[in-house]
């Protein structure tokens, strides 16, 4: 190995973005490595994509070079980009992420814009409630559209709370943060009628394992992802009840979905007074549902 270049031939960029290409394409496509690449030089050099493109002879120096490395050697064993550069972008937010939290997914930034250009909220205070929130980028995006909104977020994950609050507090948002299990029967929150609640709970089966990804597998948190086969709505159940109770009379519950079991977590909410609207993410797949109490649409 040449120490100086590391395995690069040499510092220029155009070298880097070979040896990225050469090396990982075969896993991920080629498409896929030039995203990569993209999101490595905003973050290590600040360049935006048009910088990038006209910037091939440019060198960089030996430090960059070793963060292209690790980068590379992170790459092949699978280490999702967002944490080699510790953030990914969501909704026009910035999300600190780590193991400790899902890894927002551009499926549920769909699912949140679907609701930020649907809606319009009066100025006066009302409430939102995120529940089960992770990196808290659902919560956040909201807050930040809506900011005269008081904005409730909840994870049963200290761990995950404490990356929510640093990405509340970097996106200058306001953010009311509880730790508590859903699926615990002593459950409560308080007494607002919330305008909105929305979930991304656990939702994958666990005999869905075998079909994941290893960048999934090996670096999401199980905890956020995963329901056992015998019971793989308990979450829905459970979002469902808080909602009968807290939701305002006109309010919208949005709960993201496992796109094989749309019909059942339809009539789940069906059962508990709602009226689901199934919708489809930019894959075509049965993702998120809306719902509003039935009892208010045929008024
Ligand atoms: N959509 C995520 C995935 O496939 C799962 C999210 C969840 O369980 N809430 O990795």
């Amino acid at each position: 190995m040449n120490t100086r270049n590391l395995r690069f031939r040499s510092n220029r960029v155009r070298d880097i973005l070979a040896l990225f290409h050469e090396e990982l394409d075969g896993l991920y496509g080629g498409s896929e490595v030039g995203v990569f690449l993209d999101m490595l030089f905003e973050a290590f050099l600040g360049w935006n994509k048009v910088r990038l493109l006209t910037s091939k002879e440019t060198t960089v120096d030996q430090s960059d070079l070793l963060r292209f490395h690790w980068a590379l050697e992170d790459l092949k064993k699978n280490r999702p980009i967002q944490h080699i550069i510790g953030y990914t972008d969501f909704c026009d937010c910035h999300i600190a992420v780590s193991p400790d939290v899902l890894i927002p997914r551009p499926e549920t930034e769909e699912m949140v814009n679907w609701i930020l250009s649907t809606f319009h909220f009066p100025l006066s205070t009302f409430h939102f409630l995120d529940l089960c929130t992770g990196s808290g980028c659902i919560a956040i995006a909201l807050n930040k559209r809506f900011p005269a909104a008081d904005v409730t977020a909840v994870d049963v994950s200290e761990k995950a709370l404490a990356m929510a609050r640093e990405n509340a507090q970097a996106n200058d948002t306001d953010i009311r943060f509880l730790q508590a299990d859903l699926l615990d029967p002593q459950f409560s929150i308080f007494n607002f009628q919330f305008s909105i609640i929305i979930s991304n709970p656990p939702y994958v089966r666990d005999s869905e394992r075998s079909q994941m990804q290893r960048n999934v597998l090996d670096y999401d948190p199980a905890l956020a992802l995963f329901v056992p086969d015998d019971d793989p709505l308990r979450f829905y159940r459970a979002i469902a009840a808080i909602a009968k109770e807290h939701l305002a009379h006109d309010g919208l519950l949005v709960v993201e979905i496992n796109e094989a079991l749309a019909d059942e977590t339809a009539a789940l909410l069906r059962s508990y007074g709602f009226l689901p609207e199934v919708h489809t993410d930019f894959r075509g797949k049965a993702r998120w549902i809306s719902a509003q109490f039935k009892n208010h649409i045929s008024q």
